[in-house]
């Protein structure tokens, strides 16, 4: 049977249009509001006998497939993929043109998961405990319902049902990190459970991932082994945590106002700032302030405020935001709050004025760090005078520009203040540089034996890490080949045409290899922003965008890249060579032998 078929007989048109709107059987047919027009009166005909439905009032009429199509707003090929997914039946035989689940459906998803738990924690009895822990947070249901707050019950299925009732595709609910998979067995279970969800949406109000904080009374607390406190929705098409920040739907108006946006820790510490009326402020996802974020809030914001608690959320968390300071054109700021306070507990205590103080008085992160350097080698005299100095240069040396004029500013800042010539501070810079570069090819080098990396800060739910596929380290040629093609995504295309996917021996290199075929197949540029939705592997990407720069920095990629074509055909030359000695040793049969090796001379 054509798959169409069979998926629209797998799909029975009362229950898929049931799912979206409300019928009841009228005679022979099911009625309903029409929802392609504003319907006063139930003109939606539903038909079971031939499977389609019609509106006598806007003339709407169609089969399960069309409906989908008009009320999702979809393609055709998308709709029957829906539909396919929620009657369990595979496509794979059919990849002729090969449909991810749309962004639009993926929404709808995430949409649907997140009325779910606000409705549960509302307004069921099950969640009176969750209910209680955020009014002893001191949180008002306004600021409940203004995040969407949700409650997972403490069940291994109880979105699973839900989602059952609802008609909602399982996979798909697996794909956004909602589901887990069963290990026995088919079927599949739910990743929350008695955790305060906290919806993360993005700058459009979206629901792209969820945050869960497990309730302290939780009986899974008491296991040997207990769960995370926090846990965040892993890596999914729609979500990624390191370049999310909770609340920025609701603090981008305040935050363009004020032109300055903050950047607390948690959750919580948002909800807090925003009950005060302090509105311009976000979190991380447990993840330092990056490029990334940057990207997303250039354009609101020309000012960055980030709040550490007085022990200054460690050195770490500076100097990430000193990176970024150095290489990005962006006003950054550190404030810090009094004595160990963080902001839910000081806003919940003495109100906003001290927030708001503390805010107004943050320092540039970059006089920040130098005031803490110096306050603490002051006393050591040269000694701590240099080792303040190389403190300081340490974090420029991993700028990628060469000379700035911030960065001579800043130079500049360093001599005075320590009291150096510029000239020495150049000079120490540039060894440091050179040492970076030397250190960061060990670290590749790492990554590819398959030791670990220099320690990334843990995020805050327990998923992120993700057990990668490791071998024996790439072959220079394999990891040029990668940074070439990811600093210019015009090599691609011939790549793709040129060096097969099984070319590539290291594993995590044919990952990288085989997303940017895909987008190249699919007609889009296939370059690090693309990848970046595809490849659910952050220690990947990283890998990635060192690669990346590493090839921006070859002037001339275009012969590089045919230097490494070279020994791609020279491996394979002798792949080929070695195959023919192997069957010259297996043959006992004197004239194949001949044969054999007359092709492996021509071959030479
Ligand atoms: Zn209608």
């Amino acid at each position: 049977m054509a798959l169409t078929q069979r998926i629209k007989e797998a799909n029975d048109i009362v229950d898929v249009v049931g799912s979206y709107i409300n019928l009841r059987p009228a005679g022979p047919t099911f009625k309903g509001l029409c929802p392609f027009h504003d319907d006063q009166r139930p003109s939606f005909d539903v038909d079971p006998r031939r499977q389609r439905y019609k509106c006598w009032a806007c003339g709407a009429y169609g089969d399960v497939i069309k409906f989908v199509q008009e009320f999702e707003h979809i393609e055709f090929l998308e709709a029957r993929e829906l539909l396919a997914r929620r009657a369990g039946i595979t496509l794979e035989n059919h990849k002729k043109n090969p449909q991810e689940p749309s962004r639009a459906s993926m929404l709808d998803v995430m949409r649907w998961a997140q009325a779910q738990f606000q409705e549960s924690l509302l307004e069921t009895p099950q969640a009176e405990t969750a209910r209680k822990y955020l009014g002893e947070r001191r949180l008002t249901g306004e600021s409940v319902r203004k995040f969407g707050l949700g409650y997972a019950p403490d069940a291994w299925d109880w979105l699973v049902g839900q989602a059952m009732n609802a008609g909602m595709p399982a996979d798909l609910l697996e794909t956004l990190g909602l589901f887990g998979k069963k290990n026995e067995g088919r079927g599949y279970y739910d990743r929350f459970r008695d955790r305060v969800i906290f919806p993360i949406r993005d700058l459009r109000g979206q629901t792209v991932g969820f945050g869960g904080r497990i309730l302290p009374t939780s009986p899974q607390l008491q296991r040997d082994n207990p769960p995370p406190k926090y846990y965040n929705s892993a890596e999914t098409p729609l979500f990624s945590k390191s370049d999310q920040l909770y609340g920025i739907d609701v603090a981008r108006e305040a935050a363009t106002k004020a032109g300055c946006l903050a950047i607390v820790e948690g959750y919580t510490d948002v909800m807090m700032a925003h009950q005060h009326g302090v509105c311009h402020v976000v979190a991380t996802m447990g993840t330092a302030l990056n490029a990334r974020h940057i990207k997303k809030i250039r354009n609101l914001v020309q000012r960055v405020v980030l709040v550490f608690d007085a022990d200054a959320g460690g050195e770490t968390g500076i100097d990430r935001a000193l990176e970024v300071f150095v290489s990005q054109d962006l006003d950054l700021r550190v404030a810090t709050l009094p004595e160990g306070l963080d902001p839910c507990d000081l806003l919940s205590a003495q109100g906003p004025a001290p927030f708001r103080e503390a805010l107004e008085q943050a320092v540039d992160v970059f006089e920040y760090k130098l005031q803490r350097v110096w306050a603490r080698e002051t006393s050591q005299g040269l000694e701590g005078q240099r080792r303040a100095s190389d403190q300081m240069l340490t974090i420029l040396a991993a700028t990628p520009q060469e000379r700035s004029v911030k960065l001579e500013l800043m130079i500049n800042r360093i001599a005075h203040r320590l009291n150096l010539k510029e000239e020495t501070l150049w000079k120490r810079l540039r060894e440091l540089r050179e040492r970076r570069t030397d250190a960061g090819r060990a670290d590749t080098d790492r990554w590819e034996r398959g030791q670990p990396l220099t320690p990334a800060p843990s995020p805050q739910g327990g998923e992120g890490r993700l057990a990668e596929e490791r071998s024996a380290p790439a072959a220079p040629y394999e990891r040029e080949l990668l940074e070439l093609l990811l600093a210019d995504a015009s090599l691609v295309a011939r790549a793709s045409a040129e060096v097969t996917l099984d070319e590539v021996e290291h594993p995590g290199l044919r990952t990288i290899l085989d997303g940017l075929y895909r987008l190249h197949a699919e007609g889009l540029t296939a370059d690090l922003d693309h990848l970046h939705g595809r490849l659910n592997n952050e220690r990947l990407l990283d890998w990635a965008l060192r690669s990346h720069d590493q090839g921006m920095q070859q002037p001339d990629r275009q012969s590089a890249y045919a230097k490494v074509l070279g020994r791609f055909r020279e491996k394979r030359d002798a792949r080929r060579k070695q195959e023919l000695k192997n069957q010259v040793l297996a043959t006992s049969d004197h004239d194949e032998a001949i044969a054999l090796l007359a092709r492996l001379k021509q071959n030479n």
